[in-house]
């Protein structure tokens, strides 16, 4: 059986060829590159893999080949738009050509382009997504019928051709589909649970394993010449919570994140980094810089009315400490431990306070 073992070794190729594709589209490189950049490489992606799986064609009668060509264009309209479905159009259609030009060729265009054409139209039809897959298969089927019928004009040939064109088309079709959209919803939960992992639920602000990972690469980046890290702890909180309660106190940990976000400046991150300790990562940022910030955050938290749940308004304090590499800190553990160290200076001496670490003196 020539045909099962063509279709089986055809459905390899498209399924591992739209693994590697759902890999390329996942790597920074990609990511980083403009829009319209990402859907002409994408398209031109697409279209190779139609490319190859017109060389990998099936052998139906002695001298009839069909391919799956129009799968990748099918899938490209499906999950990537009309621009991407065109290019890998155009891709198919230009590699056709360095096959032979003759009428076939010629035939083959068309067909590309009619099928191209009713995908467009079928995608922007509102329906369930399976059924566009199964409408666009059927529709290419159909126009394959046709233009088969006038290149071989035979009963006997057609009577086999076109019966297995179907259910070839379909197999590989929904197969291409079905594994894309496995891949597409496993990437989407790995996303989602990946950006869940790094953040704190109550403030939305990243927690501390998010803190970590920053922090290294910002202290292995040379590109950063120097750095401040800001330590925040609330005064007195565990008053708030007793007079208040659990929930009110919550309430406070998310105006004050509010606050601190509001404050910072882009490239600056906040983090929770457990109960009401918070910190904020200041890269390229000199001593100064560091401090003004803190102090308009001190500021800020000590004038904000906090309005609980109850309608009750409350004041509240918090404490900051700073410390910069490199003139405090000489590598990423110091920065930390002189950030908590200065935190302690401003609690020492009356709370309400930033504090900058005092410089260790070689011993
Ligand atoms: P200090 O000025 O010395 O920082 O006093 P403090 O009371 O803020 O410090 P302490 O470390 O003794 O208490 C911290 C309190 O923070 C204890 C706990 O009730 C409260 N807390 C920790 N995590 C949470 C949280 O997730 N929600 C609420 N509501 N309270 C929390
Ligand atoms: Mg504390
Ligand atoms: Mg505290």
């Amino acid at each position: 059986m020539h045909i099962v073992r063509d279709l089986f070794i055809n459905i390899n190729i498209l399924v591992a060829l739209i693994f590697v594709y759902s890999q390329l589209i996942d790597r920074k490189i990609f990511r980083n590159l403009t829009p319209f950049t990402r859907k002409i490489v994408g398209g031109v992606a697409s279209g190779i893999l139609g490319v190859i799986l017109m060389q990998f064609s099936i052998q139906v009668t002695s001298d009839t080949i069909v391919d799956l060509r129009h799968v990748p264009i099918l899938l490209s309209m499906i999950y990537s738009g009309t621009i991407p479905a065109i290019i890998s159009a155009i891709v198919i259609i230009i590699a056709r050509f360095f096959i032979g030009f003759n009428l076939s060729s010629i035939v083959a265009l068309l067909y590309v382009v009619v099928v191209t054409i009713g995908f467009y139209f079928i995608r922007n039809h509102k329906m369930k997504r399976v059924y566009k897959v199964f409408w666009m298969l059927f529709y290419a089927n159909t126009i394959f019928s046709f233009v088969i019928s006038y290149l071989v004009p035979e009963w006997n040939v057609l009577k086999t051709l076109v019966p297995i064109f179907w259910i070839l088309s379909i197999v590989g079709g929904l197969i291409g589909y079905y594994f894309s959209e496995h891949l597409r919803k496993t990437h989407k939960l790995f996303q989602h649970y990946k950006a869940q992992s790094t953040k704190d639920f109550l403030t939305g602000l990243r927690n501390v394993r998010y803190f970590n990972e920053k922090l290294m690469s910002i202290i292995e980046d040379e590109h950063v010449k120097e750095h401040s890290l800001l330590y925040l702890d609330i005064d007195h909180f565990k008053k708030v919570n007793d007079t208040y309660g659990h929930n009110e106190g919550d309430e406070v940990l998310k105006q004050i994140s509010n606050i601190m976000v509001s404050l910072v400046r882009p490239i600056d991150s906040c983090y929770r980094k457990g109960g009401e300790e918070f910190s904020i990562i200041l890269p390229n940022s000199p001593l100064t810089k560091a401090e003004e910030i803190a102090e308009r955050i001190r500021r800020a938290v000590e004038l904000h009315p906090f309005k609980l749940t109850n309608g009750k308004v409350i004041f509240v304090t918090i404490s900051i400490g700073i410390s910069h590499f490199p003139s405090i800190s000489t590598n990423g553990n110091e920065l930390v431990e002189f950030a908590d160290e200065a935190l302690y200076l401003s609690k020492n001496s009356g709370r309400n306070k930033v504090s900058i670490a005092t410089k260790k003196r070689p011993a």
